[in-house]
């Protein structure tokens, strides 16, 4: 079976409710990165911090998959489908994929402070001080701030290595190294993009300039047509 790798963005949860980060109605215009999504914002406000996510999880949990998640499920009948998000929620899950490698964390997940292994799984349960791991440090939410290594890109990276069509759905390819990926692609695997703004990438694409709702049915429907 062929392989196709996802990478997908806070653009495919938009329809989903869910705020992007840097559209202009997004989350980076009501609180500042260093305020909320950082390991020093942690030490220095960890209510602040803790109740920010607190409030993404019940945002999360009050939404569902849109038709962008869902379009990526068609390809599993012919493909070898593996999806690398950089969100931190688990609408591709809910939508039925199989295959899903969450770069930034993940939202209905905490570990503890001091053992980064030491994962839990917390479903829609609020983060408070006081909140304890099993090794007795307090829980953090299980997500990559900025500034934090990413464990899982050298997965990631060894799948784009693999790929034999790679997607890109609703990311701005700001953040690294999330967005640096698209580089292990083979040279002669076809990309696409689904994003209704024009996205920096430096290598031959086919576009689709629009949103996931309506751009990833197009983008399936050509994959299953060859
Ligand atoms: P970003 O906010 O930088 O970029 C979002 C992209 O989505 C933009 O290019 C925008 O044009 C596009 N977009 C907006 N509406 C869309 C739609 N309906 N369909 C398709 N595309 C649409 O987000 P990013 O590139 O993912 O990077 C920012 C970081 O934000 C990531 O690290 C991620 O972990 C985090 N984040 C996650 C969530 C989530 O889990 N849902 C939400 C916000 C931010």
């Amino acid at each position: 079976m062929k392989k196709v790798i996802v990478l997908t963005g806070a653009g495919i949860s938009a329809e989903s409710g869910i705020s992007t980060f840097r559209d202009s109605d997004g989350l980076w215009e009501q609180y500042r990165v260093e305020d909320v999504a950082t390991y020093d914002a942690y030490l220095r406000n960890p209510e602040l911090v803790l109740n920010f996510y607190n409030e993404r999880r019940r945002q999360l949990f009050a939404a569902k998959p849109n038709e962008g998640h869902r379009q990526l499920l068609r390809l599993e009948d012919r493909y070898d489908v593996h999806i690398i998000t950089q969100n931190i929620d688990n609408l591709h899950e809910q939508a039925g994929s199989t295959n899903v490698l969450h770069l930034h964390g993940e939202l209905t997940k905490a570990r503890s402070d001091r053992d980064d292994n030491l994962i839990i799984d917390i479903g829609d349960r609020d983060i408070h001080l006081g909140d304890l791991a099993p090794d007795g440090a307090q829980l953090r939410p299980h997500i990559v701030w900025f500034g934090e290594a990413v464990p899982n890109i050298e997965p990631a990276s060894k799948l784009c290595e693999q790929a034999d069509y790679f997607i890109v759905i609703g990311t701005s390819m700001n953040v690294y190294p999330a967005a640096g990926l698209i580089h292990y692609v083979p040279r002669q695997s076809p990309c696409y993009l689904v994003d209704p703004k024009a996205v920096p990438i430096s290598r031959p694409i086919t576009i689709f300039q629009e949103k996931a709702g309506t751009g990833v049915k197009k983008v399936v429907d050509e994959l299953l047509s060859l």
